[in-house]
């Protein structure tokens, strides 16, 4: 039978927030709750809402669904990780209801999960951070470039399963394969019950005879992986790209790599926004009389300027559209060029005479 849609099933919209996802959850959840609504059918609907809220309410598998559909998420999440990752504890406290999610998980289940992320058989790899500096000529074009992450990875000998090829793990004669212990003990309050992790397999269900020789059984070696990175024009300082899936890799799927871009300062450039900010000297005639000059780019082409007689050191002016691009196409910022008269330090004779003639002049 092919599965419903997750938003068909929750009636939202495509686009609905997180707010009205989680609203219309809690709507069906008090109609099929098996504390309210004990028939079979309930309990079908109550897994088929709670699971399509999971998804939808974790904005990483919401965007996996998106993307690729049910394909994108059976992937890389068991049915079971699904609502283990899933945060229902707050929801069903604010309904009021007495058991969380572990207690109806046991019924969908058949035995009791683990909501300790540290504790669960099937953990997510950790995410990996890298910095790369780069040129703001780079920001300004975009530049492809590898970079090499060192991480771990799943052992390919093995599969990740740490066991020597040929061999596979047994299920842990201790707790079953459940990767935990529960003692029930009766006292005048009612049973109670007391779960731990299986301290035989370490919460992982089965136990490894024959190690892999590669990863000596941990299923996970270290490598170093050249990663192709695009990074857009109109990077800002400080952005942080996301590659899904390229950090360290874990029994539930690998984590993400962040790449943080710094900008190197530049001689020439200093940026505010979408816009730059040159400085450019002229002669002491230029500012008086006007003048043509030229102003480079940070294309490395060079813009006319025009620059009215009588301007003063420190004036500013504007060369529309040679900032920095906007992200995505949007947009260019402005190149703001501030004046610096230059006074000569060295002087010709003849240009000493005109000096002396041009002071007589002015001081009449
Ligand atoms: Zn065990
Ligand atoms: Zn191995």
């Amino acid at each position: 039978m092919a599965k419903r849609d997750y938003y068909e099933i929750l009636g939202v919209s495509r686009d609905a927030s997180k707010e009205e996802i989680k609203k219309a959850y809690r709507k069906l959840a008090l109609k099929y709750h098996p504390d309210k609504n004990p028939s079979k059918d309930a309990e079908e609907r109550f897994k088929e809402i709670s699971e399509a809220y999971a998804i939808l309410y974790d904005d990483e598998k919401r965007r996996l669904y998106d993307m690729y559909g049910h394909a994108g998420i059976d992937q890389r999440y068991s049915y079971e990780d699904i609502f283990r990752e899933a945060d229902f504890g707050d929801i069903f406290r604010s309904m009021g209801f007495d058991f969380g999610f572990d207690d109806i998980f046991e019924r969908f289940f058949g035995h009791r999960m683990g909501f300790d992320h540290r504790s669960s058989r099937r953990r997510r790899g950790a995410d990996l951070r890298y910095d790369i500096e780069i040129s703001l000529e780079d920001a300004y074009n975009g530049v492809e470039t590898t970079i090499h992450v060192p991480r771990s990875e799943t052992c390919e000998h093995c599969n990740g399963t740490g066991a020597r090829p040929g061999t596979t793990p047994k299920t842990c004669p201790q707790c079953g394969g459940t990767g935990q212990i529960r003692t029930s003990r009766r006292t005048a309050f009612g049973i109670f019950t007391q779960i731990t992790t299986c301290n035989r397999c370490h919460g992982e269900g089965r136990v490894i005879t024959e190690p892999c020789p590669v990863c000596k059984g941990t299923g996970i070696v270290q490598k170093t992986r050249d990663i192709e990175l695009k990074i857009p024009g109109g990077v800002e300082d400080g952005s942080q790209l996301r590659l899904p899936g390229e950090g360290e890799a874990g029994s539930g799927g690998p984590g993400d790599l962040y790449v943080i871009v710094h900008i190197k300062k530049h001689p020439k450039f200093k940026r505010r926004g979408l816009d730059l900010y040159t400085v450019k000297e002229i002669t002491f005639p230029e500012a008086a009389l006007g003048a043509k000059i030229d102003v480079e780019t940070i294309d490395g082409k060079v813009e006319k300027l025009k620059i009215p007689e009588g301007t003063q050191t420190g004036e500013i002016f504007k060369i529309r559209g040679q900032g920095m691009p906007g992200l995505h196409g949007r947009g260019h910022g402005d190149l703001y060029v501030e004046i610096q008269v230059k006074t000569p330090k060295k002087l010709s004779r003849k240009a000493k005479k005109l000096l002396e003639e041009l002071k007589n002049e002015l001081n009449e």
